[in-house]
Order: structure tokens, then sequence, then C-alpha cells
């Protein structure tokens, strides 16, 4: 809508004219103002700006999105923002491990208790060799893989 009778979410909020090129019209309307009030007070509109322009047009998209996501993160949470949510997903993902592995090694005492000629599915030294890479699974930063280089997280 930009050049249009109403001005996009941003340039209405900045009070200024919606240029038909508007950088910010494609993704903030004016029927959404929380979205832009929101990104604005966390980043800044003219920082918001600069890292649309950098990005090639179908990627612009998505980095709205997660700068909004973020955004509300930073404002629920001021002290670890979205950091905050993925290290509890993490602590998640780590407690569910080691509940896997005690649940294993629970199933191997089970299975040997019934019938001790049973021949052993998990080679307890292969599976004390795993125990470390469970633990250390949450760690690893498998969940902030450059997001950049995925496709779309959103759609
Ligand atoms: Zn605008």
């Amino acid at each position: 809508m930009a050049g249009g009778s109403s001005p996009c979410a941003s340039c209405k909020l900045l009070r200024r004219r919606c240029a038909k090129d508007c950088i910010f019209a494609p993704f903030f309307r004016p029927d959404d103002p929380h979205k832009f009030a929101i990104v604005h007070k966390v980043f800044g509109a003219s920082n918001i700006s600069k890292m649309l322009q950098e990005l090639p047009v179908h990627q612009r998209a998505d980095a709205v999105s997660s700068l909004v996501y973020e955004a509300n993160a930073r404002v629920r949470d001021p002290v670890y923002g979205c950091v905050g949510a993925i290290s509890y997903l993490q602590n998640q993902v780590s407690d569910l491990q080691m509940q896997l592995a005690v649940a294993q090694a629970e199933i191997l005492c089970i299975q040997m208790q019934q019938d001790p000629t049973l021949p052993i599915q998990i080679d307890p030294n292969n599976f004390n060799n795993n125990l470390p890479q469970y633990l250390s699974f949450a760690s690893s930063s498998n969940v902030i893989q450059d997001p950049l280089k995925r496709e779309s997280l959103w759609t």
C-alpha cells in the first residue's frame, strides 16, 4: 500500500511520507502497528532499514519475522531475550537425553535378568562410550546454526 491512501505501519509511527519504494511497506502493514512498534523499540528503525537493505529481497520477510520474534523475546525477558528460550530448550533436550539413556540402561538390565543367555543387543562398552555424547549434546550449538543459511524458518 506504499504511496497509497494509507502509509505503512512504520511510516505512520515515524510520521513520515510512505514512499512508493518504502523498504518497510511490504512487511509492516498499517493494520498491525504493534509489529513495527516493537522492533523499532528494540532495534531502532534505521538499523532495521540498514539490515533489510543488506539482504536479498527474497530473504527480507524471514529477516523481519526473526527480528519481530527476537524483539518480543527481548521485551518479555530483558536479560536473556531469545537466548533464555534457547537455553531452556537445550536444558530440556539434555534432561530428555539423560532420561533416554537411563531407560535404555533399564531395558538392558531387564533383558539380562529375564534371560541371561539372550544375546546382548547393546554392547555395554559401546553404550558407555556413547554416554558423553548424550551429555554433551545440549552444549553443542546445534540449535543456533547460521539461520540465514536455511531457506525459511517461518513458512
Ligand atoms: Zn512506509
